[in-house]
């Protein structure tokens, strides 16, 4: 046996070695290996079990371990691997990385403890005379005579004050028996979704409900590959369709994985899930960055091996190893957070959406502002659209003002935080003892330094972005490269006293808020709060008991989560997703907007939503105030198809990086002209240009885009070229193939 092995160690070649005997039963392609590569021992994954050496097969070193008793990828998911490597222009090993938890890679060892039990019950008379004889043998018979299931070795000897010898003789005159049984750390006991879990029978559906569930049972049963995109307004119930989906898979014997834009939506998730199937003997496991070396271990064997058979998780949950694939569930599949923003730069939509084909599965995409992409799709009769246009027991929509923030800062002489609209409604919402969630786009303080007579702003100076006030500690730091330093008393640049900070940021909404309902209980969530782990969860919980009254946050509120005593969503600077050079920035804001509000209602009590803009008129706006999805999505097709943009065609990015500029631009522009010779017509070019963020740590940025109606032919070809050049130890390039953020 030949295997040819992939290195996960920096070297990306395949390389082959000789099986030894003994090694043979545990050996598939998909597992994980040990090899000696110069004489050192690397990890590697097998890719083909009946490869033809390149070199006489004497000559071939000897795999030296398996790592584990099943392959660590599946059939599917080696195919997936090589699909990604050729899709996202991205290194072998850099896919296998992405796919294989570091925890399954590295030295996590999987728990296990000993345990007691008796091998025959012991007559009484036997136990009397051994009390004489042995008081402490016969304490430990006696007591685990009382147990009914094996006990913790550690914890009987612990109970009983009792040592290890008494143990070993009573397993040498063999009356108690000693097994090693695995043990599990289970991510996120149920004590800490802090009364989450959703116990009790599923609701009867509601007629859309139960069209759809329809719909995608009808798929699942086929066992066909199918993509299902689900567009049902927020509060429609689309989690009770994804539930009765996975039903209908783990019935059928099969697996489901559901997938969720973040982290801080897995536990409510997760609680759904655990509170349906777990009574039925269904374990869910949890995937994400958040877990420990352990528990991520546990998890992942728990699929492999099929004890596990639905996982819930973000982005590299699409890799989970289960087996015999049946659904996967993309949940707020619009979401750019399923674009990895490193290599590899894979969307986990779309990459669920192949899985699901090689696996003949069904993949169901839901949202309720569906991304382009996928509607276009529909369009094209690619995927089936299902369609929830009610909220659960008719429940209303929230109503959405607009605040025009221009006439709202020239009745209020300057910098308005809140606009009177939003004051008097929290007010009301407050004395009601009714929750307010305040939405901001931005994180920190507040986000440039800008001084209000000579328009000064203060920049990074490695990378040429505005750098953000912190006022905790009176610092600006840029968040690009961590560069800080204190803030400046006066102008820097005029000397003027006046700095004003443009731009909001949670703390400032937290004092303006304080300022104005000083009795309510405030909590902030942005990315500086989440660094703990815990706390999100922590503060979602404390939210859903009714303990805080206001919650302030940035994006990760906005999406998905359900609370329903919330009636007041306010949309504190609704433009600055706006303002944005990107051609995807009228989308976001449509999402953002329809998301936010989204949150308000879910109860029983009708929902109100307030969106302060200085752009009141904008499209995206009206579009959104009015929740028209389907006439937003008419008239932004129409711009798109116009200038030719995705969902029309695809595009790819192409980041050149260095120290030295003129060697960078020399570089792109040799680059640009020899992908024209090679691939004319293919493809459409633009530039290079320099990047929006000219420099970054120290390094100039120059980009080129390609348009090209189809990614698969391109990508290979500049792949190919790229292998062509002799490129400089200080020139930097990269591919990013459908990117999600054009900054
Ligand atoms: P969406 O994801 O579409 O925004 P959710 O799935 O969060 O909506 O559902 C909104 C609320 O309605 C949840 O509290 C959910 O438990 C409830 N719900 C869903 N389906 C039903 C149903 N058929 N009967 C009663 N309540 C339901
Ligand atoms: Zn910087």
């Amino acid at each position: 046996m030949i295997v040819g092995v992939q290195p996960l160690a920096g070297f990306d070649k395949l390389l082959h070695y000789s099986v030894p005997e003994t090694l043979r039963a545990a050996l598939r392609a998909g597992s994980l290996v040990r090899v000696p590569i110069m004489n050192r021992s690397h990890l590697a994954l097998v890719l083909e079990t009946n490869a033809v050496p390149d070199v006489p097969v004497a000559k071939l070193k000897a795999v030296s371990a398996v790592l584990h008793d099943f392959p660590a990828l599946t059939p599917d998911l080696l195919e997936l691997a090589r699909w990604m490597s050729g899709y996202y222009a991205a290194r072998m090993e850099g896919v296998l990385e992405a796919m294989i938890p570091a925890a399954v890679r590295g030295e996590a060892q999987l728990k296990s403890e000993k345990y007691l039990s008796l091998v025959d019950p012991v007559a009484p008379e036997r136990l009397v005379a051994l009390r004489k004889k042995a008081p402490q043998q016969a304490r430990l018979l006696e007591f685990l005579q009382q147990q009914f299931r094996p006990v913790k070795k550690s914890l009987v000897l612990s109970r009983l004050d009792a040592t290890a010898a008494v143990v070993s003789a009573l397993l040498k005159r063999g009356l108690v028996r000693e097994e090693v049984r695995h043990v599990e750390r289970v991510a996120y006991p149920d004590n800490w979704t802090g009364g989450e879990v959703v116990t009790g029978l599923p609701p009867k559906l509601m007629d859309e409900q139960a069209a759809v569930v329809k719909s995608v049972g009808e798929s699942l049963t086929k066992g066909k590959f199918a993509v299902h995109l689900l567009h049902g307004v927020t509060g429609s119930g689309k989690t009770e369709v994804y539930l009765r989906a996975v039903e209908q898979v783990l019935a059928a014997g099969g697996s489901a994985i559901y997938l969720v834009p973040e982290v801080a939506l897995t536990p409510q998730t997760v609680a759904r899930l655990r509170g349906r199937f777990e009574s039925a003997g269904h374990q869910t496991v949890v995937w994400h960055s958040h877990l420990s070396e352990g528990e991520r271990l546990d998890g992942w064997t728990a699929l492999a091996t099929g004890k596990a058979r639905v996982v819930v998780g973000a982005r590299s949950a699409v890799f989970a190893p289960v087996r015999d694939l049946r659904l996967i569930v993309v949940d707020e599949e619009h979401e750019p957070a399923y674009k990895q923003d490193e290599t590899p730069r894979y969307h986990g939509r779309d990459v669920a959406v192949y899985r699901a084909k090689l696996a003949s599965a069904v993949c169901l995409l839901g949202s309720a502002t569906p991304s382009l992409e996928s509607f276009a799709n529909v369009r094209a009769g690619k995927y089936q659209l299902d369609l929830l246009l009610k909220r659960v027991d008719d429940k209303k929509l929230p109503d959405i003002h607009i605040v025009d923030m221009r006439i709202e800062v020239m009745r209020q002489r300057g910098l308005v935080t809140l606009s009177r609209v939003l004051v008097d409604h929290m007010h009301q919402r407050f004395a009601r003892k009714e929750q307010i969630i305040l939405f901001i786009n931005r994180r920190g303080y507040s986000s440039s330094m800008q001084c209000r007579k000579c328009g000064h702003v203060e920049e990074c100076p490695h990378c040429s972005v505005a750098m953000t006030y912190h006022r905790a500690d009176e610092t600006l730091k840029c968040h690009l490269c961590g560069h800080q330093r204190g803030a400046p008393a006066v102008c820097p640049s005029c000397a003027a006293p006046d700095i004003r900070w443009r731009g909001l940021g949670t703390q400032r909404v937290e004092e303006a808020v304080r300022r104005v309902l000083p009795r309510a209980r405030l909590e902030r969530m942005d990315t500086d709060t989440m660094a703990k782990k815990h706390r999100f969860r922590q503060i979602l919980g404390d939210f859903r008991a009714g303990k805080i009254d206001v919650l302030i946050g940035t994006q990760m509120i906005g999406k998905g989560l359900d609370f329903p005593n919330v009636t007041l969503v306010g949309l504190v600077d609704a433009d600055l997703s706006m303002h944005v050079p990107d051609f995807r920035a009228n989308e976001r804001t449509f999402q953002l907007i329809v998301q936010v509000a989204g949150r308000a209602g879910r109860g029983d009590r009708a929902g109100e939503v307030i969106v302060q803009t200085f752009t009141p008129k904008a499209d995206a706006i009206q579009f959104a105030k009015r929740s028209d999805f389907d006439g937003f999505a008419e008239a932004e097709l129409a711009v798109r198809k116009k200038f030719n943009y995705p969902p029309y065609r695809h595009l790819i990015h192409h980041l050149f990086r260095g120290p030295n500029p003129e060697k960078i631009r020399f570089f792109a522009e040799h680059w640009v002209k020899q992908v024209e010779k090679t691939l004319g017509g293919a493809v459409e070019i633009r530039g290079p240009v320099p990047s929006p963020i000219e420099k970054v740590k120290d390094e100039y940025r120059f980009q080129i885009w390609y348009f090209c109606a189809r990614a698969t032919k391109v990508v290979p070809e500049l792949v190919k070229l790229q292998a062509t050049v002799k490129w400089p130890a200080d020139v930097t390039q990269v591919l990013d193939v459908d990117p999600m953020s054009l900054m």
